[in-house]
């Protein structure tokens, strides 16, 4: 994030009379139908948490969120690429020093390979500081002849199967805002405070053990470290590379939650989403009149749409009517989940349509929500090649048509776990026994995550 003046910084502690144009329809979302809305146990909780997010700090502000805009226009027009990553499904537990700080630099490092290898600035973005809902494809689970409610994410309910910690509970709201804003309390000391500063490549990697993607890290690293001593020697300013910017994103499901932390800005009247930098609309919540898009269409941050194999030309291109319909550079962006079997195939028609229309979107490729296996051992997981082979057919389908492969979307952590199968260092089944965290999704570990930064660098470059 970039520094701030004053003035932008209190932007929203007071509200104008002036923006009650622009807030009118905010709660418009609340007549139309809406997939994937918890019920709320108890409504006193309910009123009290919405009451209670109605008068917190915002988490980020509106000036960090237009420089992110304008970042974003960048890699849309093929002058920078986006890098998101983080877990499927924070949880409170995780929400600890040294998981953020590991998952934040394994950005770094993707970023770091990305930036030296492919000579390209990097927007990093971490799912990270409100990652907390989860949409389920059923809203029960059966477990030896009981059925209770599915696991939404800790923002709804608990993991445990027990009737009460799967009970929707609205003061859950409350606690995922106090560990977002935590967490995100430490991501911005970390990438502003120094730690962050390229001259550190090298110290980012020790801990780890020796291994292809680490041995291949620490020769770039070196080299790096070389550049760095020529620039210092012909005298570069340093400062700049001090600091980073590092913007937060999360899915907005939860509108009850994303409702109560919009703010307007004083500057401007408008209203932001304060829950964090960027949001972007899942596969299952995309219907074009439906309350999910209805209500991020009326918030100002950048905004983005997951769009699976079934998605048509003609809902992508009301997506973008709906969305951004004055095609503000950096407004949209399209998250692409095809499933490597399919890639080449789906993604050319859908492409080549929003090109037809004249528009400039940001195309991001998320490689790993369309190739999700079950293993043998009944853990949910994904093959690293096939999550590679969806990033090149990516990279082939907007080579073929002359538009930008703009970023990628991917779930991973910092940690050591066992959670998708291969990779140099290859993971296998057996691992998962020990070594399977995630509550929801399989993420790439943190050797695999480098990996596929080389590999994907090579993509840019080649
Ligand atoms: C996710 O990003 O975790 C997710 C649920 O994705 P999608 O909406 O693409 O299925
Ligand atoms: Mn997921």
């Amino acid at each position: 994030m970039t520094a701030h003046s004053r003035d932008e910084i209190l932007a929203f502690g007071t509200a104008t009379s002036e923006g009650a144009a622009t807030t009118a329809g905010l709660d418009h979302w609340r007549s139309l139908p809406i997939s994937q809305a918890p019920q709320w146990a108890d409504q006193e909780d309910y009123k009290a948490a919405v009451a209670e997010l109605s008068q917190v700090p915002p988490l980020v502000f509106a000036g960090e969120v237009d420089v992110l805009r304008t970042r974003l226009a960048e890699a849309a027009r093929g002058e920078a690429f986006v890098l998101q990553g983080g877990d499927c499904a924070e949880t409170f537990a995780g929400s600890t020093a040294n998981r953020i700080s590991a998952r934040v630099k394994t950005i770094l490092q993707m970023a770091a390979v990305l930036t030296y290898g492919a000579s390209v600035p990097v927007v990093k973005m971490g799912r990270i500081a409100g990652q907390f809902a989860k949409p389920r494809s059923s809203d029960t689970e059966t477990r030896d002849g009981v059925t209770l409610p599915s696991f939404r994410g800790e923002i709804v309910n608990g993991y445990e199967f027990t009737e009460e910690a799967r009970r929707h509970d609205a003061r859950r709201m409350v606690q995922a805002y106090h560990t977002s804003s935590s967490t995100l309390n430490l991501v911005r000391a970390f990438t502003q405070g120094g730690f962050a500063d390229l001259r550190s490549v090298h110290a980012w990697n020790q801990g780890f053990l020796a291994n292809p993607a680490y041995a291949k890290y620490e020769e770039m690293a070196a080299e790096i470290d070389r550049a760095v001593r020529f620039m210092g020697a012909a005298g570069v300013d340093f400062e700049a590379m001090r600091r980073t910017e590092f913007y937060s994103a999360h899915e907005a499901l939860l509108l009850d939650y994303e409702r109560a932390l919009t703010r307007e800005d004083s500057r401007t009247g408008n209203p932001y989403a304060t829950s964090a930098h960027f949001l972007w609309i899942g596969e299952r919540t995309r219907q074009v009149d439906g309350a999910h898009v209805d209500f991020l269409s009326r918030v100002r941050n950048p905004i983005g749409v997951k769009l699976g194999p079934s998605t048509k030309v003609d809902d992508v291109l009301a997506l973008a009517e709906k969305i951004d319909p004055t095609r503000e550079p950096g407004r949209l962006t399209f998250i692409t989940r095809m499933g490597a079997g399919v890639i080449r195939d789906v993604l050319p028609d859908i492409v080549s349509g929003v090109k037809d229309a004249g528009l400039e979107p940001v195309w991001v490729t998320d490689p790993m929500h369309g190739n999700t296996v079950t293993a043998k051992n009944g853990y949910k997981t994904r093959r690293f090649e096939d999550v590679m082979d969806e990033v090149a057919g990516f990279f082939d389908v907007h080579r073929e048509l002359g538009t930008h492969p703009g970023g990628m979307h991917v779930e991973l952590t910092g940690d050591d776990v066992a959670e998708c199968l291969g990779g140099a260092n290859l993971v296998d089944e057996s691992a998962f026994e020990e070594h399977y965290e995630s509550l929801c999704d399989p993420r790439l570990n943190h050797e695999q995550s480098l990996e596929m930064a080389f590999l994907v660098t090579e993509a840019l470059t080649h």
